[in-house]
């Protein structure tokens, strides 16, 4: 016990001396003195007020509220918010007529400017340590919904090994790679493998950005090759990714996946339009 709360006053001593960074306004902050700190595995009922809690040392107190989370009434397939805020998740319209490779697509916020700003400057600007506090986002919304004993593989989107050379990095990777770290700190199990080269991009497509849901399924289709297949075989894979549009680029993915022998797909991704 004396441990435990001379470990919560170093804390709070060290966040005295070395203000956070908000990944929003980009200011120093300190984090309140608390004497209850308390870790994931003890999330408050409330949704926003455990993404609150969760991002606390990436995201001040004034910016938190400003992020959307995605909450019920979603779609139980492709994860889409309904406009209507009242009634359970239930199958969208699309996804009946056309049921997707994955099971099911979840995600931690809606694509809004903030979240599209700070993936921007994480992309295009090469501001890397925006990768832990996204990563974050990521980390709550799969706690939220999926269960680590569930899982074998996870597998970040893959870029065309052009556009990751003249990148630098495949920034969803860069965002989970804590992950082995972060849930066992936050009282969890690792019982899965990141893997960043079973699936590959083979074709360098044009950007899904400003294409129509038709035109983004033909740019990618057939762009996704695995490299073994017997590393999939039979495996349940967590794919994922940034952002989620009409999700034409995770669904040929599932889509190479379930047909190179993995049992289940299912995405995850940072931010989702709606
Ligand atoms: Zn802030
Ligand atoms: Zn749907």
């Amino acid at each position: 016990m004396v441990q435990k709360i001379s470990r919560r006053i170093f804390h709070s001593l060290t966040s005295a001396f070395f203000p956070n960074r908000c990944l929003a306004c980009d200011r120093l902050y300190h984090l309140p003195f608390s004497f209850s700190e308390q870790s994931g595995n003890n999330l408050p009922q409330d949704l926003t007020a455990a993404f609150t809690d969760f991002t606390k040392k990436f995201v001040c107190a004034s910016c938190a509220p400003n992020f959307s989370i995605v909450e019920s009434p979603i779609c139980i397939m492709c994860g889409m918010m309904f406009v209507s805020r009242e009634g359970d998740d239930h199958l969208c319209g699309r996804c009946q007529k056309t049921p997707k490779h994955f099971t099911t697509a979840r995600a931690a916020v809606v694509y809004d400017n903030l979240v599209m700003n700070a993936i921007l400057k994480l992309k295009y600007q090469g501001r890397i340590r925006l990768a832990k506090p996204l990563g974050i986002f990521l980390l709550f919304a799969f706690l939220h919904y999926f269960s680590e004993q569930d899982l074998d593989i996870i597998i970040p989107v893959p870029l065309y090994p052009g556009k990751l050379k003249q990148r630098g990095f495949n920034q969803v990777f860069l965002m989970i790679q804590d992950w082995k770290k972060q849930l066992p700190e936050n009282g969890y199990g690792f019982p899965f493998t990141i893997h960043k080269t079973i699936l590959q991009k083979n074709k360098n497509t044009s950007a899904q950005t400003g294409l129509h849901k038709d035109q983004r399924i033909k740019n990618v289709k057939n762009s996704f090759h695995i490299e073994n297949q017997s590393d999939i075989s039979g495996k349940n894979v967590l794919l994922v990714d940034d952002v989620y549009t009409t999700g034409s680029t995770v669904n040929e993915c599932a889509k190479t996946l379930i047909k190179g022998g993995a049992r289940r797909v299912d995405v995850l991704t940072l931010a989702r339009t709606i």
